[in-house]
């Protein structure tokens, strides 16, 4: 993976806020910032160098979003499949009910981040350069400068991907993948560590499955050959169908892993 395309080296990464030009970063967050691992010769070494540093930071920032009664979801698709969409539409609907905040990771641009920020959300933008996923110390330096209140549900949505971030813990209470039907059969089986990896796959997009040649029996029967018992949830982001369900999803993993916050 990391190893070869070159997407562990952080040298790249910003961290930036709609409306500002440059990241920058010291106060609430719960991360110090690491130096990427000496480079290694044998790559499995390399890779698990990379993943043992990663989830000890990730445990870091699930201690301290813990501590604030932060309930954190990590969203984790293919380029396209509609997460900002959803996440649009999600913090405006949920947003009344409860706090909420979004981290946004791309390779570059502020652009989901500008969308998110137009719902009035708070939202910070970690541009990843060369790196094909978020990992913790990331999520970590995204925290600072987001300070998300408590109590808050944290919606971080992963660079569009279906193979690094499934590798990656960033201390999220929570992983969801979304997959559009526009985007073919056989997804689970061929990416299956992002679909074992998740708690819950939305399948958007289903206001086109007229259109398309895609089988939601054949997709659901495929994900539960990776992951048994997982539910999968058919939305249309765009047309608010089927989202009920994922809010309730959201409400009950909200009140099964956030801390009571003392006022
Ligand atoms: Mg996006």
């Amino acid at each position: 993976m990391c190893a070869t395309c070159g997407c562990s080296d952080d040298a790249g990464v910003r961290v930036l806020e709609p409306g500002q030009g440059h990241g920058h970063g010291h106060g609430h967050g719960p991360g110090e910032h690491v130096h990427p691992p000496e480079p290694v010769t044998r790559t499995v070494l390399f890779e698990q160098d990379v993943l043992a540093k990663n989830d000890s930071l990730a445990e870091r920032n699930r201690i301290w979003l813990s501590g604030r009664g932060i309930v954190a979801v990590n969203l984790m698709s293919s380029p396209g499949s509609g997460k900002t969409t959803l996440l649009e539409r999600t913090v405006r609907e949920l947003g009344d009910e409860v706090p909420v905040a979004v981290v946004e990771g791309d390779q570059e641009t502020l652009l989901d981040a500008e969308r998110v920020h137009a719902t009035g959300t708070p939202v910070v933008q970690i541009n990843t350069g060369a790196g094909c996923h978020l990992d913790a110390e990331m999520l970590a330096r995204g925290l600072e400068v987001l300070d998300p209140v408590d109590g808050s549900v944290l919606f971080i949505e992963n660079v569009g991907n279906l193979v690094c971030p499934a590798l990656f813990d960033l201390g999220e209470s929570a992983r969801v993948v979304i997959m559009s039907v526009t985007e073919g059969p056989g997804k689970p089986l061929k990416y299956p560590h992002m679909f074992a990896a998740t708690d819950l796959v939305l399948l958007n997009k289903i206001d086109l499955l007229p259109y398309v040649d895609f089988d939601v029996d054949e997709f659901t029967r495929d994900a539960r050959s990776v992951n048994p018992g997982v539910r999968v949830l058919p939305v249309c982001a765009t047309r608010g169908d089927g989202l009920a369900p994922w809010y309730a999803w959201l409400r009950e993993v909200r009140g099964r892993t956030s801390a009571p916050v003392t006022p």
